[in-house]
């Protein structure tokens, strides 16, 4: 008997039931309702910021980022991997620093890319710059124990 996880899809936000196996084995399942890939970061904004990241049923990966920031686009495969490996355990999403200042401001984020883990939208723990994916894990693993 495998576990499941309730990973929200990231487009429709249809709540799907996903066995553990097929994720540990490095599946990307599917939405059921619209079919898109589950397990990737969710797109929040400033106003999409209280129901994403605050009413979360599990703690948040929140990326700060910018379409001009190299180390940014560096960070972004490891972070869709960690949010299909993590999925059901950490809510993974992005919010581009540009268009939302005021989630930035409010965090007092001064340099991107920020990793901050958010849990209730108060902040457990950040990580600023490029980690290698083994020292982020580490800290994910701590923030969800
Ligand atoms: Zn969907």
């Amino acid at each position: 008997m495998s576990e499941t996880r309730l990973i929200r899809c990231p487009a429709c936000g249809a709540t799907n039931r996903v066995p553990e196996d097929r994720l540990a084995v490095g599946q990307r399942p599917l939405c059921g309702r619209c079919k898109t890939p589950l397990g990737k970061p969710l797109k929040v904004t400033d106003a999409t910021f209280a129901a994403e990241v605050e009413r979360a049923p599990v703690p948040v990966v929140l990326d700060l980022w910018a379409p001009w920031c190299g180390p940014c686009r560096m960070l972004e495969p490891v972070i869709e991997e960690l949010a299909a490996e993590m999925a059901g355990r950490l809510r993974f999403a992005k919010l581009n620093v540009d268009e939302n200042p005021a989630t930035a401001s409010r965090f007092t984020v001064q340099s991107i890319p920020t990793l901050l883990v958010l849990r209730g939208g108060q902040e457990i723990d950040r990580m600023v710059g490029v980690l290698p994916k083994s020292e982020i894990v580490r800290r994910l693993e701590r923030a969800v124990a």
